[in-house]
């Protein structure tokens, strides 16, 4: 039975016109009523829970055009079930497109999570082959390359535009900050903004007025930024002031910093965050201060396996461009001599030994560039914040403010999230304030 569902479900969200049932035992499983509207269909078959969970796909290249829903990151399941692919309104399963598709969510899953994505591929008609299998679920294109670069474009564009922090900066009148300036600010705007907060304790009526007039331009800006159509369709880059406008609670569990927006409470893990911050800037072609070398008072000596030894000595002049000074001394022995600032007074041998392993894992066929990401990665991880760890509040204030200038600043490298948020109403609902 669960087979032939998945069989209706997936035929039925091909064609929406069409008015499907599924009868069992002369019961009526499903009914799904013809519809104008695709995305109806497909809330129909996923269940409404998912409504706001499922974000647009559009990318149009070379004759060939894709669309459809993707869920965000933070809704998957155990198994490809909820992944849903059709090549000219044929369902099909390939795994081409699933490959396209993984890459597109590259960072944002971790190992063993499986998206939800109904995917529509249109292609001409002479550059694709519906007959490789008898059951017609395969498919042979023409430009496989090209059919794959626009699934994953199509899939990095929309979460790039909707997989970041969607919260207001805190303007209820039970914050602190609130509470002392209910009169002048609360009546201008409701947003407040933090460097505000900071100004407070200079100069109040100058600071006053400054705010007046930020907080004017700052309401604006949250008015306009409140459609999420126009943004989508106009490819804006969202407001990069998303983690300097919570308003912090402190740290718990020496792990994990506590903010607050307008909609409810946040979770901040700090090795999660740091570690994204680091890997963008180790990453980055810019001459950045922490991907300065800090030298070492006592170079270490690194003795690796052969296979090891030859990957990483490939890699020496990309690890130097990253602040990593390492030579190699000769058969299996290198020498370290600086490391990127932030992994100052950290064991880098570990490190090394990690990274080289790495290298032959993945082996060369990757390519530099994804050995170089590898690499990103783990000094990344080695240099990051660590859990338990006492944070000052200028620490945090530097996070959130790093964290803002990320390009994915709601996953860390290995795809898990560095952030959480309990909505006030789901709170509400545990304390059963409201039904
Ligand atoms: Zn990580």
């Amino acid at each position: 039975m669960g087979h032939i569902a998945d069989i209706v479900a997936s035929t039925a969200m091909g064609r929406p016109d069409i008015h499907f049932k599924l009868i069992h035992n002369n019961k009526t499983v499903k009914s799904w009523s013809s519809t104008t509207s695709a995305f109806e269909r497909v809330i129909d078959v996923v269940g409404t829970d998912l409504e706001t969970a499922l974000h647009p796909i559009e990318f149009a290249s070379n004759g060939i055009s894709v669309s459809g829903w993707i869920s965000s990151p933070r809704i998957t399941r155990t198994t490809s079930r909820g992944m849903f692919v059709y090549v000219n309104n044929r369902f099909v399963r390939d795994r081409i497109i699933q490959h396209a598709l993984f890459q597109g969510y590259s960072q944002r899953l971790v190992k063993g999570q499986f998206p939800m994505a109904i995917i529509f591929i249109r292609v001409p008609f002479d550059q694709v082959d519906i007959n490789v299998h008898p059951t017609k679920n395969e498919v042979r294109f023409g430009q496989q390359q090209k059919v794959h670069d626009a699934v994953k474009k199509a899939v990095e564009r929309t979460l790039y535009e909707t997989d970041h922090p969607g919260w207001r900066p805190v303007s209820s009148p039970w914050s602190t900050k609130s509470k002392e300036l209910v009169n002048v600010s609360d009546h201008v705007s409701g947003y407040p903004r933090k460097e505000d907060r900071r100004q407070r304790t200079e100069d109040r009526r100058q600071g006053i007025k400054e705010r007046v007039h930020k907080t004017q331009s700052y309401s604006q800006r949250v008015t306009r930024d409140a459609q999420p159509e126009t943004r989508r369709s106009q490819a804006r880059i969202w407001p990069k002031k998303q983690f300097r406008d919570l308003r912090i609670i402190g740290q718990f569990h020496h792990t994990y910093i506590i903010c607050e927006s307008d909609e409810g409470l946040i979770l901040i893990d700090q090795h999660a965050a740091h570690e994204r911050i680091l890997f963008e800037k180790l990453r980055s072609q810019s001459d950045d201060a922490s991907k300065a070398a800090q030298q070492l008072l006592v170079p270490e000596t690194v003795e690796l396996g052969f296979r090891e030894a030859r990957g990483l000595e490939k890699l020496i002049p990309e690890l130097t461009a990253m602040g990593l000074d390492i030579e190699h001394f000769g058969g299996r022995t290198f020498v370290i001599k600086a490391v990127p600032a932030p992994l100052s007074g950290r064991e880098v041998k570990p490190m090394i030994v990690e990274m080289a392993e790495n290298i032959v894992s993945i082996g060369y066929s990757a390519g530099l560039q994804k050995a170089v990401e590898q690499c990103c990665m783990i000094v990344a991880c080695h240099a990051a914040i660590r859990a338990n760890q006492r944070l000052s509040d200028q620490q945090i204030d530097g996070l959130l403010e790093q964290l803002d200038a990320c390009d994915n600043p709601s996953h860390c490298p290995h795809g898990r999230p560095t952030w959480i948020r309990w909505d006030l109403k789901t709170l509400e609902k545990s304390f059963k304030r409201i039904p």
